[in-house]
């Protein structure tokens, strides 16, 4: 029998899980807050050098495609969840639109389901948390979320980055910190992620020298890019200073050797930490949803977890790259077909 599921956020992880649902048979309703589907990955550009790096950043548009015209999916942008009750397998959720792009619906609409995937995704990390490097107090130091739009648009390439003699790339910002409002684990994404960059970089800005901060590389091949142009160094900058006038001075201890450098910048690309957010358990206690010891969703288990019909998808139930949130994905779609098998 074909049943009804809501997804909750319309990232990679919420659009592979409908995809597999709908390609199974059931009605999907993909909730998303933002005015336009495809998550935070939706903004990332290419990192292809000479040749593709497998970034993954092209999946997103790919598998958003096969969104269109899939009559088992209703896609429901600028919407959210303003109310849920009711029982495993009989579930109402009232949806209220935020604006008029699917009108037809009409401003609130309500919907009866069997099962409910929640794929929120992930926050970004503030670096303003780690105050020594002065993000936000010094425009020439900034996230790796901001790169991506500048990397997005050529003409903004040329406008920003074209003409840069050194750049700074930090690792773990906000992971791997014990202190408050960091994460005390790893972010996965970003060794692998900083690389790419330094590669895709070098071949844009032949003429600039990328200088990568890192306490630990977790990708093995990551020694393996070291170059005239890109150099590895195995320490995180104690201390970001604003001058000379428009650069910047990293001071940082060299862990292998422990000496003491200044070295001149004239940016500075911090990697944030990807942290939990926890919006909807808290508007929506009752849909179960708990947490692991990092404060991100438990990955539910119907063995063990009862079946309640209540799922999470992707990067809300833990760090994760892209290829990562869609496997988490698919294996949720098989545990939401074997509930949706079991509730009729
Ligand atoms: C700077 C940066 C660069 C990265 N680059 C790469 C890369 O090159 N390659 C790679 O493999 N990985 C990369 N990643 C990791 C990648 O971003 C994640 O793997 C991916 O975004 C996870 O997808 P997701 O669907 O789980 O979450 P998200 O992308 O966070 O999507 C969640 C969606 O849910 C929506 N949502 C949240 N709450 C609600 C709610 N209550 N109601 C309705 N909608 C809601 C959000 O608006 C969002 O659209 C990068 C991460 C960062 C921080
Ligand atoms: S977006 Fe990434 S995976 Fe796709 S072609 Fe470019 S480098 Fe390759
Ligand atoms: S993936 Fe690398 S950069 Fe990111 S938190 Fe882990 S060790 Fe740090």
């Amino acid at each position: 029998m074909r049943g009804k599921v809501l997804v909750i956020g319309a990232g990679i992880a919420g659009i592979t899980a409908s995809l597999g649902l709908a390609q199974a048979g059931h009605e999907v309703f993909l909730l998303e807050r933002e005015k336009e589907v495809g998550g935070k990955g939706r903004f990332y550009s290419c990192k292809a050098a000479e040749l593709c790096q497998q970034c993954s950043a092209c999946l997103i548009p790919k598998t958003r495609a096969k969104l269109e015209h899939n009559p088992n999916i209703h896609i429901l942008p600028y919407s959210m969840l303003t109310d849920f009750h009711g029982s495993p397998g009989h579930y109402r959720a009232n949806i209220r639109l935020l604006n008029e792009i699917r009108s037809d619906l009409g401003a609130e609409t309500s919907l009866e389901v069997q099962a409910v995937v929640a794929a929120t995704g992930f926050e970004i990390h503030n670096p303003a948390v780690q105050a020594e490097l002065n993000y936000e107090i010094h425009k020439q130091v900034i996230s790796a979320y901001e790169l991506e739009s500048i990397l997005a648009e050529p003409s903004k390439l040329n406008e920003k980055l074209g003409g840069l003699r050194r750049i700074g790339i930090v690792l773990c910002v906000g992971s791997r910190d014990e202190r408050a409002h960091s994460a005390n684990y790893c972010s996965r994404y970003c060794c692998a992620y900083a690389q790419r960059l330094a590669l895709r970089l070098s071949y844009l800005l032949p003429n600039t020298q990328l200088n990568i901060f890192y306490t630990e590389l977790l990708t093995a091949s990551s020694k393996e890019i070291e170059s005239n142009q890109i150099k590895l160094i195995r320490s995180t900058p104690a201390k970001v200073y604003g001058y000379p006038a428009n650069s910047l001075t990293v001071r940082f201890a060299d862990s292998y050797t422990g000496s003491v450098s200044d070295d001149e910048y004239d940016l500075l690309i911090l990697m944030p930490a990807q942290k939990p957010t926890n919006d909807l358990s808290m508007q929506f206690p009752q849909l179960g949803l708990s947490y692991d010891e990092n404060g991100f969703y438990k990955d539910n288990n119907p063995d063990t977890d009862g079946n309640t019909g209540v799922f999470v998808a992707g990067s809300c139930s833990g760090p994760k790259n892209i290829p990562e949130s869609i496997a988490h994905a698919k294996a949720t779609v098989a545990r939401v077909l074997q509930y949706l098998a079991q509730a009729h």
